[in-house]
C-alpha cells in the first residue's frame, strides 16, 4: 500500500484538538509509516495539492475559512470534522448571540488588556467575519467526524488508523473501545 497524504487545518478553535493529536505520542510513528503529513499547524506549512485525508479543527468563522474549506474539499478525498468546534461550532458559536461588529469591538477595543489608545479596529490583517459562526458541514460536505472537546488521543488515533488502512471507522466502536 502506498503512503497516503495527510493534512490538518486550524480554523476557529483553540488548538486543543491538535494538542490532543500530539497526545497520540509514539503512535505518531505508526501514522508516519502510513502517511506523510503534508500540511498542518504542527509541521512546516505547505499548500495542499491532492491529499487523501484532511482533518479540520475549528468552526467556520471568517471569509478566509470559507475559502479554505472549499479549497480543502476540492483537493481532499476524505474530509474529517476534527473536534466539536468543527462538528457543531461549539465554543466559537457563542459569538452568534451578538453581532460581528460587537464581537470585533469587544476583542480589539473594549478589553482592558488591549493596547489600543485610538479605539479603532485594525484596518488590515483580519479576514471579514461571517454573520454567523458555522459548523464545517454547513459549508462543505464532510465524510467523517471525530467528536469531543477535545477528542481523546485514543479516538483520534483509532479513526486515523482506520482511514489510513482503508477501513471505515465506527465511532460507536471507537467510543466503546477507547472512549
Ligand atoms: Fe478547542 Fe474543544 Fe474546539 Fe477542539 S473542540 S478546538 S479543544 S474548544
Amino acid at each position: 500500500m502506498s503512503k497516503k497524504k495527510l493534512a490538518t487545518y486550524w480554523f476557529a478553535g483553540c488548538s486543543g484538538c491538535h494538542m490532543s493529536l500530539l497526545d497520540i505520542d509514539e503512535r505518531i510513528l505508526d501514522v508516519a509509516k502510513l502517511a506523510d503529513i503534508v500540511k498542518s499547524p504542527v509541521v512546516d506549512g505547505k499548500d495542499i495539492d491532492q491529499v487523501d485525508i484532511t482533518l479540520v479543527e475549528g468552526a467556520v468563522s471568517m471569509t478566509e475559512h470559507v475559502e479554505e474549506a472549499h479549497h480543502i474539499r476540492k483537493h481532499s478525498k476524505i474530509v474529517v470534522s476534527f473536534g466539536d468546534c468543527a462538528l457543531t461550532a461549539n465554543v466559537p458559536s457563542m459569538r452568534n448571540a451578538i453581532t460581528k461588529e460587537s464581537a470585533l469591538a469587544q476583542a480589539y477595543i473594549n478589553l482592558p488588556s488591549n493596547d489600543n489608545p485610538g479605539k479603532v479596529l485594525p484596518s488590515k490583517g483580519i479576514s471579514p467575519l461571517l454573520d454567523r459562526v458555522r459548523p464545517l458541514h454547513e459549508v462543505i460536505p464532510v465524510d467523517f467526524v471525530i467528536p469531543g472537546c477535545p477528542p481523546s488521543a485514543d479516538l483520534i488515533f483509532y479513526v486515523l488508523n482506520e482511514l489510513l488502512n482503508d477501513r471505515t471507522p465506527s465511532l460507536e466502536k471507537g467510543r466503546l473501545k477507547y472512549g
